[in-house]
C-alpha cells in the first residue's frame, strides 16, 4: 500500500465523512509547490479555497508568526495586545473603513456582520425592521444563520428551523432588488464576484445603484469579501474596484496567510454599534494570527498587487487557447472556467494525475492560486491543465 492508502484507511475509520474528498494527502511545500506522502508533486492553483495567499511556508510569513509564537500564543480578550491592535490599524489605513472586530472564520464574520446590522437597526428604528436582502446563488457559509443568508436552496435541508428574515433578490437585477426593499429591510448582503456560485462578478452598474438605493433608504450594504478579499482581485478588497464604499464589510480566508483567523470591518455609521457585551468571541485577534495577517497585509503594496491583476490576464490569455475552454470570468487571480460539455469535477480528478491542484465552482473549473505564484509555476501548472483538458 502506499503512504497515501494507509492514510486513508484510517481516516475512514477516524473521521466523520463530510467532505468529499480527492485522493491525495498533501504533505509539504514551498510556494505554489507542493508534494504528496508519496513524493508526487504538484502545483496547487487553489491556496486551500484562497487561504495560503503567500503560497506555502512563505519565509517572512513564516518568521513572523514563529517569532510570535514563541513570545505570546494567546490573551483573553479582556487584555490588549499590540499585535490584533496592528492589523487592525493596517486594515483601516488601507481601506476607508473605521473599526475592525476579529473573528475566526468567514461564516462567523457574516454572523457578527448580521448581528450589527439589526441591532443598528433596532436601535434607531425600532422592532420589524429586521429583514436581510440576500442575492440568489449567494454563498455566505454554514452556520444556520448563514446558511438562511445564502440564497441556494440546496443549503435550505435538514437543518430546520432556519433564523428567519432573509430574502433573496436576483443579482444583477436592481429592479428585483427594489421589489423586495421594504420597510422591514435593514441590511443587503452581497458578493462582488459570488465564488462557490461559479465566480460571477456582480455588474459595476448594479452595485453602484445598490449602493445609493441603500444608502438613500439607510439600509445598510454588508460586502462579502471573505472569499475576494486581502489581494485576490488585484486590490485589497474588490469593493475597491466598484467605486463603493460597504457600511460593513467580512473578511477571513486569506486574511492570515493560512492561519484561522476573520474580521468584521465596519465603516463610518456602524463604528459604534457594538458596546462592550454586545459581541465576542475566544479566539478572535489572536496573537499568532494577528501576526501572519500583518506580515500578509504588509506584502499587499501595489506594485504586489498590479502583479496579481498581470498574472489573471496571463492565466487568462493562456486559458481561452486550451480545448474545451468556453469562457474565463472573474479578476485577478479569482478565475472561473467555462468547458464545453466535460464535467469540471472529472477534471479537477485528472489535474491531480498531472501535477496540478484545481477547484471547481458550481459547473465550472476555479482557480485561485497563491498571490506569490511565479510565472514559472504558472507555466508549469498551466501545462498539466492543458494536457489534462486535452486528454478529455
Ligand atoms: C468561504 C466563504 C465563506 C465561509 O467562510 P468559512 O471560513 O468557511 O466559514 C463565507 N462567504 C464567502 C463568500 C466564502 O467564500
Amino acid at each position: 500500500m502506499t503512504n497515501f492508502e494507509i492514510l486513508k484507511q484510517r481516516d475512514d475509520e477516524y473521521i466523520i465523512h463530510s467532505y468529499g474528498r480527492f485522493p491525495i494527502a498533501i504533505d509539504h511545500g514551498k510556494n505554489a509547490t507542493c508534494y504528496d506522502l508519496d513524493g508526487n508533486k504538484y502545483i496547487d492553483f487553489t491556496s486551500g479555497i484562497g487561504v495560503n495567499s503567500l503560497g506555502f511556508c512563505d519565509d517572512g510569513w513564516v518568521s513572523a508568526v514563529c517569532s510570535q509564537l514563541s513570545r505570546l500564543q494567546h490573551v483573553s480578550n479582556l487584555y490588549y495586545t499590540s499585535p490584533c491592535v496592528g492589523v487592525a490599524e493596517m486594515l483601516v489605513k488601507m481601506t476607508g473603513m473605521k473599526k475592525v472586530f476579529f473573528s475566526n472564520s468567514g461564516a462567523e464574520s457574516n454572523e457578527g456582520a448580521i448581528k450589527a446590522a439589526r441591532k443598528y437597526s433596532f436601535t434607531k428604528y425600532g422592532k420589524n425592521r429586521h429583514k436581510i436582502i440576500s442575492l440568489k446563488n449567494s454563498f455566505h457559509g454554514r452556520t444556520v444563520t448563514t446558511l438562511a443568508a445564502t440564497g441556494q436552496d440546496v443549503f435550505h435541508n435538514y437543518y430546520f428551523p432556519f433564523t428567519e428574515g432573509f430574502v433573496y433578490a436576483e443579482a444583477n437585477n436592481i429592479a428585483d432588488v427594489k421589489s423586495k426593499l421594504d420597510s422591514s429591510v435593514c441590511a443587503v448582503i452581497i458578493e462582488l464576484i459570488q465564488g462557490e456560485g461559479g465566480v460571477l462578478p456582480l455588474d459595476k452598474s448594479f452595485v453602484s445603484e445598490l449602493s445609493m438605493l441603500c444608502a438613500e433608504k439607510d439600509v445598510l450594504l454588508i460586502a462579502d469579501e471573505v472569499q475576494t478579499g486581502i489581494g485576490r482581485t488585484g486590490t485589497l478588497y474588490a469593493y475597491q474596484q466598484f467605486d463603493i464604499l460597504p457600511d460593513i464589510l467580512t473578511s477571513a480566508k486569506g486574511l492570515a496567510g493560512g492561519l484561522p483567523f476573520g474580521c468584521i470591518l465596519f465603516g463610518e455609521k456602524t463604528q459604534d454599534v457594538f458596546a462592550p457585551g454586545d459581541h465576542a468571541t475566544t479566539f478572535g485577534g489572536n496573537p499568532v494570527c494577528s501576526a501572519g495577517a500583518k506580515e500578509v497585509l504588509s506584502r499587499l503594496t501595489p506594485g504586489f498587487l498590479s502583479e496579481v491583476k498581470k498574472k489573471g490576464g496571463y492565466i487568462t490569455d493562456r486559458l481561452k487557447k486550451m480545448p474545451h475552454v468556453k469562457g474565463v470570468a472573474g479578476l485577478g487571480l479569482m478565475l472561473g472556467i467555462e468547458l464545453g460539455s466535460i464535467p469540471a469535477a472529472e477534471v479537477v480528478q485528472n489535474g491531480l494525475k498531472n501535477g496540478v491542484i484545481l477547484l471547481t465552482a458550481k459547473q465550472k473549473l476555479r482557480l485561485l492560486p497563491p498571490l506569490t505564484i511565479t510565472y514559472e509555476e504558472l507555466d508549469s501548472g498551466l501545462n498539466a491543465l492543458e494536457k489534462t483538458l486535452a486528454e478529455m
